[in-house]
């Protein structure tokens, strides 16, 4: 090897890579910056423009994760009607904490279905995610103008999102290049949605007033207060949950072991200026969420790591010398 090449192993050249992030700075297709603000991010394929403008009533997918007979996905079905022309398209079972799990090793099965109050929905025999993709990729002849899940039964905060399937349908209505949000209410026993169905017409309206850019959406919880009680609206940021997961082993009829991953509900750390802060003060939180999951911190610190894929001849002893 010559020197000339040893030379660059061990200190790869990164520039390339680092230009290409620098591009992405400014790149259109992306809609949050690295650093600072900037104009000119491409809008989403539906753009936002004022509620009076709107020719036709937006049509709008309603999806949850809790599942088609939930009456969350109900209410907002029914808050969202006032605003434009809804179709339910939810999962036939709870699949809450699924993530962005989608199917792909068998088919899909849709069954029309009447909902509580009546009107027409469709159930899948999948996810979240399964819902969103079906029904943007063609099985509803006009396409959507915004995508809303939930209302979730039980509050998104923090590191929830990570799980939650309720989010991730959000999530690929964004993948889809549809605006989206997500809305989820602090769970009680008795659920009263209420001030979630004010707080959902409020987030579509002003989704579709001002738009979203590629790759944003809108993670909405609500607080279990009546709306009478409730102060207010705050942007926030995610905050951190303190899970308290136990892992249950318990012993099955024929003996053999099993196991359960249980626990009390998780807490979160009280920080002001975070969606956990506000719930528990009883405002409805509204974070804006980025698929960009991009370490920036990383991003710049890595290259100065050592990535040289050749180990160094000798004894490994020596490493550790
Ligand atoms: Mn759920």
């Amino acid at each position: 090897m010559s020197e000339d090449v040893a030379g660059k192993a061990d200190k790869p050249d990164m520039s390339r890579e680092r230009a290409r992030a620098e591009r992405r700075d400014v790149d259109m297709e992306h809609g949050e910056p690295l650093a600072g603000a900037r104009a000119g991010s491409r809008p989403l394929k539906r753009v936002g423009r004022p509620l009076g403008d709107w020719t036709a009533r937006p049509r709008i997918l309603v999806t949850n994760d809790d599942g088609i007979d939930s009456l969350g996905l109900l209410a907002l079905a029914q808050a969202l009607a006032a605003v434009g022309d809804v179709e339910v398209v939810a999962p036939e079972t709870n699949q809450s904490a699924v993530g962005h799990g989608k199917t792909m090793m068998r088919p899909l099965r849709v069954r029309e279905r009447k909902l509580a109050d009546g009107s027409t929905g469709w159930s899948v025999d999948g996810s979240p995610t399964d819902c969103v993709a079906l029904a943007t990729l063609g099985f509803f002849e006009q396409p959507f103008d915004l995508v809303a899940s939930g209302i979730n039964y039980g509050a998104n905060l923090g590191d929830d999102v990570t799980y939650s399937g309720t989010v991730s349908a959000a999530m690929e209505a964004v993948i889809a290049g549809l605006p989206a949000f997500a809305i989820s209410q602090e769970y009680v026993d008795r659920m009263d949605f209420e001030l979630a169905g004010v707080a959902a017409r409020l987030v579509a309206r002003n989704i579709l007033e001002h738009g979203l850019r590629r790759g944003e959406l809108l993670s909405v919880n609500v607080p279990a207060v009546p709306a009478a009680e409730c102060e207010g609206v705050e942007v926030t940021r995610l905050g951190h949950r303190v899970y308290q997961d136990e892992l249950l082993r318990r012993v099955d009829p024929r003996g053999t072991p099993y196991y359960w991953i249980g626990g009390q509900p998780p807490t979160g750390l009280g920080t002001p200026g975070t969606d956990i802060y506000a719930v528990v003060n009883r405002r409805v939180s509204v974070t804006p969420i980025h698929l960009d999951l991009t370490g920036r911190r990383l991003l710049r610190e890595l290259p100065n790591w050592t990535w040289t894929l050749h180990e160094p001849a000798g004894d490994p002893e020596d490493l550790a010398e």
